[in-house]
């Protein structure tokens, strides 16, 4: 360790190398160094090594410092007075402004200067230290010891303080990159690389947000003509050319606050705020004119020409995005086919499925007068003796454009309209005077959701039936959980009403709604019926074969007759019975049957003499 010694007597130079030189003289310094830093093991510590270095004036001394390079000095022991050159105050001044690190010792051997005043000019107070002429030799072996064990900690902790801020510096630069990057992948994952556009998710992301808000606005869709034909005629690359510029374009005309992405190919989208169709039409077109310009590309000149299919969306509409985008592409197409160049707006005429529903609506309101509807019956038999015990009435319209068409099809679409009222009068009508020639089976009327809400439910049907002048506990009214669920302080008001007057309750399809088991101790039931899914997965998965036994159970508890649906196999029926539903039904005990087959099945009670069970499989003359 470099320690540099300044002053100008010769005989202190001696001093300093008496004190300082190991193995030397009376052994003063291992001494110290052992009560100073102590050795654990009882060892002799090493007597540090100190390498001297005279100066006799002051300026010599600044100049050794400078010349230092990697070799530093650790310590300097300064003499204040040196004349005729610069004195300690200066040196250490001048030294300091060239080693920051290193500790002065400043030997004084009269206050000319007090200590704060060499402190000012000498800077850096906690490596500045004063020792008193003249001084014992402890003094000066204790302080170079410790100086320069200090030096070299300091000069340890400052390389791994550097070397750490390195790798701050590193892994600052690292997640710049990351960060970068990532930037770039969610870029790319929202932007179409040819036009930088956003592109389809990204556009359906935007528009899921746009249903939401409270202002009209307009999907246009927008698609070139003749496209291929550039594409084909003078190579892709003019085509993407072409494509860069219209997009440029549009996103120069479209409306302000609006958006256009590519959704593809030649197609754009563009959303904008609207004040209405006429003000959306308007702009379309003035966007269609702007991309009518003819473009020279690659020394080709393309005349650009678009049609657009147009959506105006009504402020907080929450429109299904899909639909939205659906619409606009059904209007494009109308476009494309008829106004080449132009805009169409869409109109439920363009929809395929809005033509058909509107088609069946009007078939419906026709099919009562003139009777393309019938009920079939689908018997309910006791779990033991296979004894029939109701009917669950099933409609039926034979329509007379469509052939045969499904209540699964069309009873929403009635739901849909005032149409369920008036088909489930008729169902009512028909099955209670099909009651009448049963001799003592219930039957089971489906409701759905909206006749269960209609306003006096309950008058209704008790004017019916007292009109029928039948006893209320031979009708069963099904109903599903979406029905009562969605108000169910009512529901269970409603059906607390109709059980009290006697009429049956059964929860249809459950299962498959959002009740849970418990909550459906609150409503006033007489039976569940365990979707046809549950018993359908019986044999296949566990999930199923628990749930079935979890809503028999609960029935059970519950007091409630239990009836599985859709019953298509003999092992079904097999497990049923272990299961402990109380009643079955489905395709294997028989078919939903016409009418006079009911009456043949109700008044035997059972499908057959000898096996009640063989003559209803599937395709033996049953409804099916
Ligand atoms: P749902 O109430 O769940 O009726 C049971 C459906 O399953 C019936 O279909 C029946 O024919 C069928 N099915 C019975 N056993 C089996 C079987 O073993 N296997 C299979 N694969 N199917 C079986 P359907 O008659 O087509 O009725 C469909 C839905 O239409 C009914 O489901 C009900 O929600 C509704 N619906 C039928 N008639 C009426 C009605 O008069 N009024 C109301 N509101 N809805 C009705
Ligand atoms: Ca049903
Ligand atoms: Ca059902």
């Amino acid at each position: 360790m470099r320690i540099l010694i300044v002053d100008d007597e010769a005989g202190m130079h001696d001093s300093y190398r008496q004190c300082l030189s190991a193995g030397e003289g009376d052994g003063t310094l291992r001494q110290m160094a052992s009560e100073l830093f102590g050795t654990h093991d009882g060892a002799e510590p090493a007597a540090p090594v100190f390498d001297l270095v005279h100066a006799h004036q002051g300026q010599e001394a600044v100049d050794l410092v400078a010349a230092a390079g990697e070799d530093r000095f650790a310590v300097a022991f300064i003499d204040v007075r040196m004349p005729p050159g610069i004195d300690g105050r200066e040196t250490a001044r001048r030294i300091r402004a060239i080693d920051p690190d290193i500790n002065l010792v400043i030997v004084t051997g009269y206050s000319d200067y007090a200590p704060i005043e060499i402190g000012r000019v000498a800077g850096s107070v906690d490596k500045l230290f004063f020792i008193a002429k003249p001084f014992e030799v402890e003094e000066i072996v204790q302080t170079a010891t410790a100086l320069t064990q200090r030096w070299h900690v300091d000069r340890e902790l400052a390389e791994t303080r550097a070397a750490l801020a390195e790798k701050v510096l590193i892994l600052e630069e690292q997640t710049h990159e990351l960060a970068a990057n990532e930037m770039k992948a969610l870029h790319l994952a929202n932007h179409d690389s040819l036009t930088d556009a956003p592109n389809r998710l990204a556009f359906i992301r935007s528009l899921s947000g746009w249903v939401r808000a409270d202002e009209c606005f307009a999907m246009a869709m927008l698609d070139l003509d003749r496209f291929k034909l550039v594409n084909d005629t003078f190579g892709h690359l003019a085509g993407d050319e072409l494509i860069r510029r219209v997009c440029d374009i549009l996103q120069q005309q479209v409306p302000d606050g609006g958006m256009v992405a590519r959704l593809g190919g030649d197609e754009f989208a563009m959303l904008y705020p609207t004040g209405g169709i006429d003000a959306a039409v308007m702009e379309a077109e003035r966007m269609i004119h702007a991309c009518s310009a003819n473009f020279r590309i690659f020394g080709h000149s393309v005349q650009g020409s678009a049609s657009v299919g147009l959506v105006v969306v009504e402020a907080e509409s929450h429109a299904d995005p899909i639909d939205v985008m659906r619409r606009a592409d059904l209007a494009l197409n109308d476009a494309k086919k008829n106004a080449r160049g132009g805009v169409r707006v869409f109109d439920e005429s363009m929809d395929e499925s809005i033509r058909f529903r509107r088609a069946i609506e009007s078939g419906l309101s026709r099919a009562i007068e003139q009777g393309e509807l019938r009920l079939v019956y689908q018997p309910i038999v006791s779990r033991d003796t296979l004894e029939v015990v109701a009917f669950e009435a099933l409609m039926r319209w034979e329509s007379a454009e469509y052939g045969t068409i499904s209540p699964a099809m069309f009873i929403p679409i009635a739901e849909e309209s005032n149409l369920i009222h008036e088909l489930g009068d008729w169902v009512l009508a028909e099955a209670l005077t099909m009651l009448e020639k049963w001799p003592g089976q219930y039957v089971s009327v489906n409701f759905s959701p909206r006749q269960f809400r209609r306003p006096n439910f309950v008058g209704h049907i008790v004017e019916r039936v007292d009109r029928a002048g039948i006893s209320p506990s031979r009708l069963q009214i099904e109903i599903t959980e979406t029905a009562i669920f969605d108000d169910a302080e009512r529901a269970a008001e409603t059906l607390y009403r109709l059980r009290q007057m006697g009429f049956r309750i059964a929860l249809d399809d459950f299962g498959t709604g959002y009740s849970s088991l418990y909550n459906i101790r609150k409503f006033a039931l007489d039976c569940l019926k365990i979707d046809k899914s549950f018993i359908d997965g019986m044999g296949r998965e566990r999930e199923s074969a628990a749930i079935v036994h979890s809503i028999v159970h609960l029935g059970r508890a519950l007091g409630l007759e239990v009836v599985a649906e859709g019953v298509e196999t003999d092992a079904q029926v097999q497990a049923l019975r272990v299961a402990g539903a109380s009643h079955l039904q489905g395709y294997h005990l028989s078919r939903p049957v016409e009418a006079a087959r009911s009456l043949e099945i109700a008044t035997s009670r059972f499908f057959g003499e000898s096996d009640p069970v063989a003559e209803t499989l599937p395709g033996s003359g049953t409804y099916g």
